[in-house]
């Protein structure tokens, strides 16, 4: 496949650097250059994520978890957008664009960032987030416009379902487990994964990976047509 004089988009989404990174990368090679996405069907998801972080509009960062400095959950839903990503001292054309879930405006002056999760995946740790939420960091410290904040503490804040509430009276929810994870700074880990993820973008189309269900789906489904 030739690829276009340049990328359809140049602005990395932050989530492109777990699920698709751990998966197979061909689709994501297309999207940045042809502006192509394979479809999602995820429904629900948009729901329940809006629904839980209202819960937390103006919420005491405290009141999350004692472990996180006193401020206040001041935006939320809000767009960053980076400076071009600089890597191993080269400028690239490439910048972080992505829709972050929670802000916290601390009393000393530095901000919070929390990503909302309604779910009971073992996916849900700190390692396997780390790169994404650091890509919102990088870019709430390094904004396109404006000044940059410091990021004083990244986390997941999980719901899981574990229960049914309500009575008979037509009036029913489900009730949920809340977890807050922490996720350490780590700069370097995350400038090793975009100059990977920027290699990656900057090659050749690369080939289908072996975990991905939809390739083998298609393989199999067209294998059907040559009987
Ligand atoms: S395996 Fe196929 S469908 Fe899945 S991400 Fe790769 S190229 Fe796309």
């Amino acid at each position: 496949m030739k690829k276009p004089a340049k990328p359809a988009r140049e602005y990395i989404s932050p989530s492109d650097l777990t699920f698709g990174l751990t998966t197979c990368t061909r689709c994501l090679w297309i999207k940045y250059w042809y502006k192509i996405s394979a479809p999602l069907t995820m429904p629900l998801v948009g729901t329940l994520s809006t629904l839980q972080e209202e819960r937390f509009h103006n919420a005491d960062m405290p009141t999350i978890d004692p472990s996180l400095r006193p401020g206040t959950l001041t935006k939320w839903g809000e767009f960053v957008k980076s400076k071009p990503l600089v890597i191993n001292g080269v400028d690239t054309r490439w910048r972080i664009l992505g829709k972050y879930d929670l802000v916290s405006t601390n009393v000393d002056g530095t901000i919070g960032l929390i990503d909302c999760k309604v779910s009971d995946s073992q996916r849900d740790n700190a390692a396997f987030y780390s790169p994404q939420l650091e890509a919102y960091a990088y870019a709430l410290e390094n904004p396109t416009a404006g000044k940059g904040h410091t990021v004083a503490s990244m986390g997941l804040l999980i719901w899981k379902f574990t229960t049914t509430l309500g009575d008979n009276d037509g009036s029913h929810g489900f009730g949920v487990d809340q977890k807050y994870v922490g996720v350490e700074r780590d700069t370097p880990n995350f400038l090793a994964t975009i100059a990977k993820f920027i290699d990656i973008l900057e090659g050749d189309l690369p080939d289908s990976g072996p975990t991905c269900t939809t390739c083998s789906y298609l393989l199999a489904r067209n294998a059907l047509d040559k009987l």
